[in-house]
């Protein structure tokens, strides 16, 4: 069976790591030459709305699947017209813009945010009423890793946001959250499902810098909670395959953020710690096969690496330490790879993991999983906080 994936960057590359064992054949329509799955399959070279390479895709594959948000709905909907797509243009277009994403959660009485349409300054007084001050703007579309975003104070620096960032804007309360959590889940074509531990999530500068999984201190009545909220959007979806939902933990409740219909970046520490990870279990999904389980066989950090590379040969012989790299060019703010870290207890793992992340040039401080940070909250992230503009170079979060 081949699959068709749209996109041939990191997460298609791991799609189909995980997927050649399982004896599936991949293909992959991508627009930039030597991309990180150049050796993993046929790589049909154009953009994702040429009407000759969708061609292509649909003689080929027996399923196509996509690896990030941003490919035109209108391709993907001409492609599911001649071969099965998963998860569906209806889930692809729901998270393609903020506003009908929000809509979903709320019709599903999932909570969010409060939230509000901007489409010009003219719009400001009554959304800065709806969500209150700080609050962040953002673009509706395409928004990714931070970019597209501003946090705003005043009505003046939201007015500045607006000019900057400009139409097509969604106004968000800013969401005081104790930490950001994310739930993975696979749904079958045979409508079996499975629910990954949620993972605890660290930003820097709009990106995830590491992961840790399980995340610690969740009740079996939050984890519940994040599967039932998640269930709900496949439900609604007709989801099949890997479905990732970004959620602030505040309050002792959860809300959702964002959610991914793809294979998610605060799922890749599933390839080296869990019964199966959210790359076999998507492609498991998507051709049809019986899911896999999802359980965590011990704790685990996941360190992204950013921007440089670090040393091999000396991350390489960290015990603990399974390097991921997605053989792409250093770029400043680019991800190259993941290091996961596993070891027989938390404590262990944070000791590799320190010893790692000292090792990733430009890494910064490791961010500590919230259970040991300090009670004032001194080690929180920090948001971007003046507009980022939408840059042309597409996301791999
Ligand atoms: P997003 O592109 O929506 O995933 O946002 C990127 C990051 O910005 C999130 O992971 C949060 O750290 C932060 N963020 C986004 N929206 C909000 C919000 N409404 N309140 C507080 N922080 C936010």
């Amino acid at each position: 069976m081949t699959v068709g994936v749209l996109g041939g960057g990191q997460l298609a590359r791991m799609l189909a790591l995980a997927g050649r064992p399982l004896g599936r054949r991949f293909l992959f329509l991508e627009p930039a030459s030597n991309p990180p799955v150049a050796s993993l399959g046929e790589v049909v070279r154009g953009s994702y709305d040429d009407p000759v390479c969708l061609n292509r895709i649909a003689a080929a594959a027996d399923v196509v699947t996509f690896e990030f948000e941003a490919v035109p709905a209108k391709a993907v909907r001409r492609l599911a017209a001649e071969v099965p797509v998963h998860p569906s243009p209806a889930a692809l277009a729901a998270a393609q813009d903020r506003r009908a994403e929000k809509r979903l959660f709320q019709e599903l009485g999932i909570p969010t945010a409060r939230s509000c349409p901007v489409d010009g300054v003219g719009d400001l007084a009554a959304a800065l009423a709806a969500t209150g001050l700080p609050a962040v703007v953002k673009t509706r579309r395409f928004g990714y890793d931070g970019k597209g975003q501003a946090v705003v104070r005043s009505p003046e620096e939201a007015a500045a946001a607006v000019k900057a960032l400009g139409p097509r804007l969604i106004a968000e309360s800013f969401v005081d959250f104790e930490r950001e959590l994310s739930v993975l889940g696979a749904a079958g074509l045979d409508g079996s499902r499975v629910f990954y531990p949620l993972t605890e999530n660290h930003h820097r500068d709009g990106l995830l810098r590491a992961s840790y999984a399980p995340a610690p201190d969740v009740s079996a009545g939050l984890q519940a909670e994040a599967e039932v909220l998640a269930g709900k959007i496949m439900d609604r979806l007709g989801y099949v395959g890997v479905l990732a939902v970004e959620l602030f933990q505040s309050g002792g409740r959860l809300l959702a953020n964002e959610m991914a219909p793809r294979v998610h970046n605060s799922g890749h520490w599933t390839i080296d710690a869990a019964g199966a990870s959210q790359f076999e279990n998507h492609v498991r999904a998507v051709t049809g096969l019986a899911l896999a389980p999802p359980a965590a066989r011990g704790p685990t950090a996941m360190l992204n690496v950013i921007g440089e590379m670090p040393d091999l040969p000396v991350l390489a012989a960290v015990p603990g330490a399974h390097v991921h790299l997605y053989d792409k060019t250093p770029r400043p703010g680019r991800k190259l790879g993941h290091v996961n870290v596993t070891g027989p207890d938390a404590e262990a793992v944070m000791e590799t993991a320190a010893s790692v992340w000292r090792l990733l040039p430009g890494a910064g401080i490791l961010p500590p999983p919230s259970k040991s940070k300090p009670a004032d909250g001194a080690s929180r992230r920090t948001l971007v906080s003046r507009p980022v503009a939408f840059a042309p170079e597409l996301g791999d979060d």
